[in-house]
């Protein structure tokens, strides 16, 4: 599967899971927001582990533009087409799993 395509997947999943555990939480019961955190975790650990296949940087990490300080860089909920570190198409990379960490 294409980086840019399982993106799309995982930000349709979360918007998906805010609207219905969120209406679920009003209309039900408080404890929805329990299953709710619970999936935040789980799609950010997925989230972060989206990476450049060529440099490794995170995809959804991009840098801001003439800031003062270079390096400064932020956490974006949309992938670029392109890899700021390396310049690799992201929109035909494929997708391999590493650990969003390393050791
Ligand atoms: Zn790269």
């Amino acid at each position: 599967m294409k980086i840019l395509s399982l993106g799309r997947v995982l930000n349709t999943l979360w918007l998906a899971s805010v609207l219905i555990l969120g209406g679920l939480t009003i209309i039900f019961s408080k404890l929805f927001v329990i299953i709710l955190v619970l999936i935040f975790l789980i799609l950010g650990f997925f989230i972060t582990s989206l990476k450049c296949p060529k440099c490794g940087r995170p995809v959804y990490l991009k840098g801001i533009r003439n800031s003062q300080k270079p390096g400064d860089q932020y956490w974006s909920p949309f992938i670029a087409k392109k890899c700021i570190q390396c310049g690799t198409d992201l929109t035909k990379a494929q997708f391999e799993w590493k650990p969003p960490y390393p050791k």
